[in-house]
């Protein structure tokens, strides 16, 4: 089976790494799809965060990476995914969660959402925190992969 992890990924985080390498366990393919969003500026483009999440996800042989700029659910289809993932750190996701995958289930009642709950050691963790330490010239290293660090040191720790 096939399952979709969709997301902003800007930049990939330990925490993303994560849901991916669990579902990674789960499902015979994991695609990993940046979706863009109409209403976001992100901090890397769209090359960048493929590169990044790329690099990650190498020595797991079942993920690759595709980006998006349509309905989650649509590019499931379309890449013949039935399960989407997500996952859930806290309640305030839960709210906004319980919301999206309501309304994909009212679109499309053959794909299944399916939540993973963040490790406890990582549940705090979001690319926005990351770089808000970054730009506070805070250490974030063991936050993301060596590569992410690199990017993000050149891009606010000038
Ligand atoms: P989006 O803008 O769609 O929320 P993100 O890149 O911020 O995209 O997150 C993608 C998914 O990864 C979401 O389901 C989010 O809850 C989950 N996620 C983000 N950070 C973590 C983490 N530290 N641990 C587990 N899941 C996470």
């Amino acid at each position: 089976m096939i399952a979709i992890y969709p997301g902003s990924f800007d930049p990939i985080t330990i925490g993303h790494y994560d849901i991916i390498r669990r579902s990674s366990i789960l499902f015979d393919e994991v695609i990993v799809a940046i979706m863009e969003h109409p209403l976001k500026n992100p901090t890397f483009t769209l090359d960048e965060r493929i590169l990044m999440i790329e690099d990650m996800v190498r020595d797991l042989g079942n993920v690759r990476v595709v980006f998006d700029s349509g309905l989650t659910i649509n590019l499931a289809k379309k890449l013949n995914a039935r399960v989407l993932i997500r996952g859930i750190r806290a309640v305030m996701d839960y709210e906004m969660e319980l919301r999206n995958a309501s309304v994909n289930k009212i679109l499309d009642d053959d794909i299944e959402t399916l939540f993973l709950l963040a490790m406890p050691e990582y549940s705090f963790i979001s690319s926005s925190a990351i770089k808000e330490i970054a730009f506070h010239n805070g250490d974030f290293s063991r936050f993301v992969s060596p590569m992410v660090y690199e990017k993000l040191k050149v891009k606010y720790q000038k």
